[in-house]
């Protein structure tokens, strides 16, 4: 059996600014959304990037134990929903937390029928949602781009049927 392979445009390996605290980052090759004044456009073709071997990636974690937390950002993630998903999977053995940003809304994964992407919002911690929109952006905003994107806790919503909107500054 093959090892399991994701498609990435690249990794950030100390990164302060996906989320609190030292974080390794995973960035997935491939985005549909098209959103206008996209910060990376070379992560939106899907044959782009490289493979990387999952397993690999989730163990070379483990080698920086300043590494407080994991990131899955793009592109888009949810393009690879069986793919993050098993990685959050193994990365919660590593008791890390897992944020994940994505173009899709919070509500579309939920009411959805792509079970895949259900499957890879109930395996992170916290998402942040929904486009980015250029005439809602605001440099000032701490880890997101616009103003219309949503730092959600995603347990709690989910427990609650409501969507709980995290702050920081
Ligand atoms: S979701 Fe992100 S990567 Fe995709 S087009 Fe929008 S800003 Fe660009």
């Amino acid at each position: 059996m093959g090892c399991k392979k994701i498609r990435l445009a690249g990794i950030a390996y100390e990164s302060l600014v996906n989320g609190p605290g030292m974080r390794r980052v995973f960035f997935a090759q491939g985005c549909r959304h098209n959103c206008k004044g996209c910060f990376n456009p070379s992560t939106h073709d899907f044959k782009g990037g490289q493979l990387k071997d999952i397993d690999k990636l989730v163990c070379d974690i483990k080698d920086n134990p300043m590494v407080s937390g994991v990131t899955f950002s793009g592109g888009d993630p949810f393009e690879q929903p069986e793919e993050f998903a098993y990685m959050a999977d193994k990365i919660k053995e590593l008791n890390l937390n897992i944020w994940c940003y994505t173009g899709y809304t919070f509500e579309s994964i939920v009411n959805g029928s792509d079970m895949a992407k259900k499957c890879l919002l109930n395996n992170v911690d916290v998402l942040v949602d929904g486009k980015f929109e250029e005439n809602k952006k605001d440099t000032k905003l701490k880890f997101k781009g616009s103003s219309n994107q949503r730092i959600i806790d995603v347990k709690k919503s989910l427990d609650s049927n409501d969507v709980i909107v995290l702050t920081f500054s």
